[in-house]
């Protein structure tokens, strides 16, 4: 490839597409290199058989536990990244999630900058990803610069009463913030028509605000912006010094490519991203690219997450059912010491969404005893942090796959989540001890295929010897090297990634505007 680019961009998703979108305006040319392709609008789209059960959507690669036992991560190569099947929910971190915070099994670490750095950036993404919302309902969230500019989504009349109950009941419900197109006159074809299919499905009408929607389909019809799907890199090149990347190595159609760019940005998602500057090792850097520090594949996170539906005697009709949140639980309370985590609604079940993810559960169950349980249930969806431990990471093997070590931290503070939902849906006439005869629960715990919040693996830091890239997600050892996805996250907090991502994506690309302004 002759020509040279003033930026080159790895990866599409939330982190890669928002920065694209930030540097669009510069003028300067930007490559964005995408393994996947478009995401086909289909029927099937809205389909849960092939979303949930047959995987269409779903990368072939197979990963690695730590035990060499082969899995087949769940992880969409896509223009937009995992946003395309994302739920939108999106959230800002907590204050406190900036600074040490004490769990029961250990320490999450400080951010090397604090929320009020953060603040302005997710303001920015806030408004970019078209965000409904209501600063000011939730107690622990903290000081925004703007309100929403898109007022909160209403519920429909089973959450709505859900929320009232918990209000009555001492909690403090609040209208979570949801990245959907709901502006009918802006979008005409393609309005949000609060349907079932957003949570885990890929949007049919482009009404859901994703990283392909809102940030890479506006920018491509620029001059200089180049976008190249089905280009999967494999490696970065160095000078001689070591400190400059040279060359961006590409796998396209079976051939090797190679893109020149002052700067390179690596996107891919934490696992990927890793597996990248891993598989880049040479004489000045023999571990890998900018792994000096011998941090780079560490820390891996993806939250401690349980699925919760509980199925009760009155049906719930809702559609769009992530527009409802709690964060009660969010710090420690005056019964419990440390923190357990957010609360909140998770896509509507349906039958075959159920046999996807609990295949020997309901191998025998005949189809009307599903369909049936999916009308009656309300699903939560809970977050505990998980702390960044250096043994859980990501290695290669010799032939390149990914071996991904993970053991769960915080394992108490879930249970202890799980404990207090119990306790909301006997306020909210989900009792458990109507076990069989009315009411029941069935959680699922997500394993570690179940990648989609994945975060660590190179963490920005201060200090080079202990993080991977600076405060401006520069690596330290290159001049010319950014990492910007969730795997700069020294820690998780209890709330979705995604929101932060962006917010950093649009950080960082402010810096790189003006470095190369
Ligand atoms: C089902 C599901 C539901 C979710 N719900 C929410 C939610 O409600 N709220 C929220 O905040 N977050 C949610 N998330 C998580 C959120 O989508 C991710 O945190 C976010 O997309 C991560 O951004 P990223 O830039 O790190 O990676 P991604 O968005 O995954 O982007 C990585 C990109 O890099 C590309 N790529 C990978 N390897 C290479 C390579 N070698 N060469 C070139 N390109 C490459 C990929 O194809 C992809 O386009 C959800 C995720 C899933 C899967």
């Amino acid at each position: 490839m002759s020509e040279n680019y003033d930026v080159i961009i790895i990866g599409t998703g939330a982190g890669g597409g928002t920065l694209a979108h930030t540097l669009a305006s510069s003028g300067k040319r930007i490559l964005l290199l995408e393994r996947g392709d478009f995401l086909t609008r289909e029927l099937e789209n809205w389909n849960p058989k092939p979303v949930f059960v047959t995987g269409r959507y779903i990368s072939k690669d197979t990963w690695f536990d730590g035990d060499g036992k082969p899995f087949q991560p769940q992880i969409h190569y896509f223009v937009g990244g995992a946003t395309k099947m994302y739920g939108a929910a999106l959230y800002r971190l907590r204050p406190e999630d900036f600074g040490e915070i004490k769990h029961v099994d250990g320490i999450s670490p400080a951010w090397p900058l604090s929320y009020d750095d953060f603040e302005p950036w997710y303001s920015a993404a806030e408004q970019l990803y078209q965000v409904h919302g209501e600063h000011g309902e939730d107690p622990t969230e903290g000081h925004w610069s703007k309100q929403y500019a898109w007022p909160p989504v209403s519920h429909e009349p089973r959450l709505q009463q859900i929320s009232d109950d918990l209000a009555k009941g001492g909690w403090h419900p609040f209208h979570a913030p949801c990245g959907i197109l709901l502006n009918e006159a802006d979008r005409p074809r393609s309005t949000c028509i609060r349907c079932a299919w957003c949570d885990g499905y890929p949007c049919m009408v482009h009404a859901k605000s994703d990283a392909e929607v809102i940030a890479v389909r506006p920018v491509l019809g620029r001059d200089n912006v180049t976008l190249v799907c089905g280009a999967e890199v494999t490696r970065l090149e160095t000078d001689s010094s070591g400190r400059t990347v040279t060359g961006v190595v590409v796998s396209r159609g079976g051939e090797r490519e190679v893109y020149t760019g002052d700067i390179v940005v690596i996107s891919a998602g934490a696992a990927n991203s890793a597996k990248i500057l891993l598989s880049s090792a040479n004489d000045k850097h023999p571990h890998g690219l900018a792994n000096g520090s011998d941090q780079v594949g560490r820390n891996y996170m993806f939250h401690n997450s349980k699925a919760i539906a509980a199925v009760c005697t009155e049906p719930n009709d809702t559609a769009y059912q992530k527009t409802l949140g709690l964060n009660d639980f969010y710090s420690a309370t005056k019964d419990y010491e440390y923190p357990m985590g957010n609360i909140q609604m998770v896509g509507k079940s349906n039958a075959e969404a159920m046999r996807g993810e609990k295949p020997h559960l309901t191998m025998v169950a005949p189809q009307w005893t599903l369909t049936d349980v999916a009308k009656h249930a309300v699903d939560w969806w809970l977050t505990t942090e998980d702390l960044p431990v250096p043994e859980n990471r990501v290695t290669l093997d010799k032939d390149g796959n990914i071996h991904l070590t993970y053991s769960n931290t915080n394992l108490e503070e879930a249970d202890r989540l799980y404990g207090e939902l119990k306790k909301i849906l006997n306020h909210t006439g989900m009792a458990e001890h109507h076990v069989w005869r009315k009411n029941f629960y069935a959680d699922m715990d997500i394993e570690l295929a179940g990648c989609a919040h994945q975060a660590g693996t190179c963490r920005f830091g201060t200090d080079p010897a202990t993080s991977v890239l600076d405060a401006n997600c520069k690596a330290h050892e290159l001049d010319n090297l950014y990492v910007v996805d969730t795997s700069f996250f020294p820690s998780i907090g209890a709330v979705n990634p995604g929101l932060t991502a962006m917010a950093n994506a649009i950080r960082v690309g402010e810096h790189i505007a003006n470095r190369i302004a």
